[in-house]
């Protein structure tokens, strides 16, 4: 990565400006139901304090449209972050983002001390990335960190704004992401493999097209493999299809055969009669969709040729799932997928998987831990899958 981390800069007695991705999920009663989020960014915070810095975090939780929503304050995300850094004496809370407030309990931490600030989305001007919050944002630290990879895509005035007024570097979390999306597309490993699935294909777009270039092969599979087989011709009943993608689907079929890239489809379909877990169900060659009925997974024969085509790959990246994960019967392509991934990586293939859904999926079948890579940001994976440069990241100092 050719940009500076936190390594590059001398912390004692330096107070650290961190920008976190404590967007966790609450329960109606306000308690946290996932701390993933929170303990990913404990490397950066803990490395930081052993260095003799004092750390001041922002981050932003839930969609509070530009005002104080009570329910939306960032007490437990605090509390969560000191019963995992017990190190830290003690997690101090602002009520408020920036302002004399914020400023008087940055300036009264001393080295090893942390400090949480208010969600930053309470500021109608953060989202808008305002010149003057992110100044006072800046005067609450010394050097801005940027670890919140899955903000990174968004210029706010606490991801790309405030990085105007301090020197700016990416924290671990960043560092990993970035090393592994960037590092992978870069200098991509041969045989690369990838497997595009998902609900649209107008959502991938982007990501195919980046990546037509760099790979050996591209895979397709859910819902937006049926607008591919529609147009081949095939009918496919009630499935989810985008009659206003059709075009697209071709010119990527034709651009992957100049390109020598081989291009997979499904051949065979588990369908059901309504788009509910209880639907009657069969599989099918996709030849064979009687009317009524809609694709929901991919098959097993498909799993089989998609199983072979991964097999000997050395860089696999995979977006989108291959069905409708979320219910059990039309799980099974997902799931063989993500085993054929874990199965890979223990082959010494790198493996990646981004998107919300897909890494939710990968979770869902115990996996996670076997894959090489999984990328937390759901919106900021895809847009570098697409090439795109990020505000988050640009801003940050170059080694
Ligand atoms: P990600 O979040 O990993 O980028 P997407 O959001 O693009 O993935 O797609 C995930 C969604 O696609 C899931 O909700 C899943 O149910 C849906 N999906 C997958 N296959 C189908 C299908 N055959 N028909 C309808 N929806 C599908
Ligand atoms: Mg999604």
């Amino acid at each position: 990565m050719n940009k500076q981390t936190i390594r590059d800069i001398d912390w004692s007695g330096k107070r650290a400006l961190v920008r976190v991705d404590f967007n966790v999920p609450l329960d109606k009663d306000g308690n946290i139901t996932d701390d993933t989020r929170i303990r990913a960014s404990l490397p950066t915070i803990r490395y930081l304090l052993e260095n003799g810095a004092s750390v001041v975090l922002m981050s932003h939780l839930g969609r509070p449209k530009k005002k104080v929503v009570e329910s939306m304050r960032l007490r437990p995300a605090a509390e969560r972050l000191f019963e995992l850094l017990p190190e830290a004496q003690e997690v101090k809370k602002t009520e408020v983002t920036t302002g004399p407030a914020a400023e008087a309990a940055a300036e009264s931490l001393k080295p090893g001390q942390v400090l949480l600030l208010e969600n930053t989305r309470f500021d109608p001007r953060e989202e808008a990335n305002d010149p003057e919050m992110a100044q006072e944002l800046a005067k609450l630290g010394d050097v801005f960190v940027n670890d919140a990879f899955g903000s990174a895509h968004r210029a706010h005035a606490s991801t790309e704004g405030v990085a105007h007024h301090l020197p700016a570097v990416a924290g671990f979390l960043m560092e990993a992401e970035l090393n592994a999306l960037m590092g992978a597309l870069e200098h991509p490993q041969q045989p690369f493999v990838t497997i595009i699935g998902g609900a649209k294909i107008s959502d991938k777009i982007g990501v195919i097209e980046n990546l037509l270039p760099k790979v050996n092969a591209l895979i397709i599979g859910g819902g937006m493999a049926n607008t591919f087989l529609l147009a081949q011709g095939y009918a496919l009943g009630d499935s989810l299809v985008e009659t206003e993608s059709l075009d697209l689907a071709r010119s990527l079929i034709e651009k992957a055969s100049a390109a020598n890239v081989k291009l997979l489809l499904p051949t065979d379909a588990v369908i059901a009669d309504a788009f509910s877990a209880d639907a009657q169900q069969q599989v099918v060659a996709v030849d064979s969709v009687p009317d009524g009925w809609r694709i929901l997974d991919i098959g097993p024969e498909t799993i089989k040729l998609y199983q072979e085509a991964l097999e000997g790959a050395k860089l696999v990246i995979w977006n989108g799932p291959m069905g409708v994960f979320e219910m059990e019967p039309f799980a099974k392509g997902t799931r063989s997928i993500a085993q054929v991934l874990a199965d890979a990586a223990s082959t010494n293939a790198m493996t990646i998987v981004g998107g919300g859904d897909s890494v939710a999926a990968v979770e869902q079948a115990g996996l996670a831990d076997k894959i090489s890579h999984i990328s937390t940001g759901g919106g900021a994976s895809l847009e570098l899958l697409e090439g795109k440069v990020l505000p988050g990241v640009a801003i940050l100092r170059d080694k």
